[in-house]
Parts: C-alpha cells; structure tokens; sequence
C-alpha cells in the first residue's frame, strides 16, 4: 500500500503540555473534570482532553472531534483513492469537483506558497517521493532526477476556478504541511459549537488551545528541544495554536554520512539545511501556524525573521526560532510567556526586534 500525504508521517509529540495535571486539580474544586481521547489518524498521535461540569457533552464532543478528523483525512488522502485529492492528482490535466472545504483548504495552501514566495510548496510531492520521504525508504536522489522532477513542481500552475481544480498531467498536489493545522481549527469549531470552553488539542504535536483552563488561567506547554534533551521551555497561552516545524525529527542518514530532513527547500529540491534546528510558530489559527512554520524553517533564520517584520501585523503571529548553535530568537510577547528551562541556560536568547531594519 502507498502512503498517504497526510499519514505518512508518525510525529514524535513535540509539545508537551505540562498543564494538564494542574488544571485536573483546579479542576475539580470546580467540577471541571478531564475528558481526554488518544487515537491515530493523518499518521500521527493525537489527543483531545476536553474539561468540563457535563461528562455527556465532553463525551459527545470528543467522539464527534475525532469523526471530523477521519473526515478530513478521509478527504485529503493523497493515497486515498476515494479522497478529493487523489482525485485532483489524477485529474490528467482536466479540471476535477472537489467539496468547498478542500477547494478553500486548497486555495489557503496556494495563497501561502504566494506569500512565502514558494518556500511553502504544496506542489512538491514528486520530489519527496524521489527522496523517499513518502514510502520509507530513503534514498539520495541524483541532482538530475531531482532537477527533472522540479519541472513537474509550482504550486502557480494550479488552476482553481470555483470547486474546479486542475493540475497539469504528472504535478501532484499535498496537504501534508497545512493538513494537521487546518484540521485543527475545524476541531476547534467542533467544540466551540458544542459549547466546550476549555480544551487542549495535540495533534501530533501540534497543539491548539480552545480558551484557557478551566480556572481561568493559561495552559503551561513545554516546547520540546530539538537537541533531544526534554524541553528547552515552557510556554503560557489561552486560545491559540502553538506548531513546530524542524528536520531533526524525520530524517535519514544518507550514504554519504550526510543527515536528510523531511522538510525541502522547492528552490533546490534538497533539505533544508540551514542552520535553523526549530521553528515554532503561534497564533490563532492552527492552519496558518501549519504553513508558517513550514515555510520559515525553509527560509531560514535572516528571511525568517524579514517575513516575520513585515507580516506580523497583517497576519498575526509570534515566533520562537532556535538555531543549530542553541540561539533562541523570539519575540517580546512571546519573550513575556516563555520561560527556558534550567538545563538550557547555556541558550542564547535574543528578541526580535519589529521596528529594527534588517
Ligand atoms: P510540517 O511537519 O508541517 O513542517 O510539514 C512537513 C511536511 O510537508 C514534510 O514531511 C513533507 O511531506 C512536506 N514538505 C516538505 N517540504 C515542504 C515544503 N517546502 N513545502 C510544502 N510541504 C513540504
Ligand atoms: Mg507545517
């Protein structure tokens, strides 16, 4: 069997939430209890922990939480051969109907690929097929294959018209860097209309809080090293989405003693490899810290933080870079709800700077 684009990948959790334990105790003086479910889907771990005075409705809003993520994945496999993804893929270069929340995922996916000026490319699963990050089983492709397969990559090909999407014969479209984040959000809804008001979502990783704990205060996360040593910090936040990205966690070493990352730069076709170990990124919408996070790792740290000082305001977001040679760069709001742990004093912290020029 293929893998799928959104299940290919089993993501250690990068975000520990450190707060849940607390938040059970203050919970229950208030007759808040921890409802939580752990399941597998889009190939990776997730788990929903809903507080709340109702055991019925935290229950019925899990179960429906995670029938909305079978839904989704079911939509935008990329193996799937029902999904409306394959379906696009195998459109041999006619335009295909897809269902508005896939077209609108589709065009959310493109309209950051423009933003990040392609570091984003949702294009470019025949290059990480050539890699092997699709099936496993990694192998260093040659810089001819690579250049021959990034003639089938450009996410300005793609032609949307409505629910109509066409893609040229042989291009492959893939939700894998957005889909964890978009699907997020929509289980965020799914709560919210449910009338939860205090959850914590970890999608593999990924964690989005739907407002704050159940006595009012922030949820404590703990941010996972990328150095493989616990967590270099904690984080305070209420009702935001909190996304890594990094290459030390999917990787393979290659022949040549050369250590491959899953995440690929669309301008070379070759992994990232510059100088950035981690990119966390937070804001409200799980969807664009998904794509944002993606994309900055791409850039690197210089044009990183460039797109940070010139969207900040726009989009709304925060960063937490750390680079190779344990610097931290962030910024102030986020400097305000960061602590670094003990064991990491050795990390350099640095805050961003908005108004500095580059
Ligand atoms: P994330 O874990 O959200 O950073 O997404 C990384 C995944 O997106 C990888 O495992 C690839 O499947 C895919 N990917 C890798 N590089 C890129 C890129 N430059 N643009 C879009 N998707 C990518
Ligand atoms: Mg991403």
């Amino acid at each position: 069997m293929k893998p799928d684009g959104l299940k290919r990948f089993v993501l250690p959790v990068w975000i520990i939430v450190l707060s849940g334990i607390l938040t059970a105790c203050a919970g229950m003086q208030r007759r808040e209890e921890a409802y939580s479910k752990s399941f597998f889907a889009m190939d990776t771990y997730m788990t929903f922990t809903v507080y709340d005075e109702d055991a019925k409705r935290a229950q019925s809003a899990l179960r429906q939480a995670q029938e909305e993520i079978g839904r989704l994945e079911a939509l935008w496999s990329v193996t799937d051969a029902d999904s409306d993804i394959y379906a696009v893929n195998h459109g041999g270069g006619r335009p295909v109907a897809v269902q508005e929340e896939t077209a609108q995922t589709i065009l959310f996916a493109l309209e950051m690929a423009q933003n990040t000026e392609g570091a984003l490319e949702p294009t470019l699963y025949p290059v990480l097929t050539a890699w092997g990050f699709t099936t496993e089983e990694n192998r260093i492709p040659s810089t001819e294959q690579i250049n021959k397969l990034l003639g089938q990559v450009g996410y300005d090909r793609v032609l949307v018209a409505g629910k109509q999407i066409t893609l040229e014969e042989g291009m492959m479209f893939d939700l894998g860097a957005v889909g964890k984040g978009c699907a997020g959000d929509r289980v965020v809804q799914v709560m919210e209309e449910r009338g939860i008001t205090s959850a914590l979502l970890d999608i593999g990783g990924n964690v989005q809080a739907v407002g704050s704990k159940p006595d009012g205060s922030d949820w404590r996360l703990g941010l996972r090293s990328p150095f493989g040593e616990g967590i270099f910090g904690t984080l305070l936040i209420s009702d935001l989405a909190v996304v890594t990205s990094g290459n030390y966690e999917r990787y393979f070493i290659g022949e040549d003693g050369v250590r491959y990352g899953h995440i690929i730069n669309p301008a070379t076709g070759y992994p990232v490899n510059n100088g950035l170990a981690s990119v966390t990124v937070i804001a409200k919408e799980g969807k664009l810290c998904d794509a944002l996070s993606t994309s900055l790792f791409v850039m690197g740290l210089e044009d990183a933080v460039a797109y940070w000082k010139e969207h900040r305001e726009e989009q709304e977001f925060d960063v937490i870079l750390v680079t190779e040679d344990r610097k931290i760069y962030l910024t102030q709001e986020i400097k305000d709800r960061f602590d670094l742990q003990k064991d990491c004093r050795d990390m350099e912290m640095h805050v961003l700077d908005a108004g500095k020029p580059d």
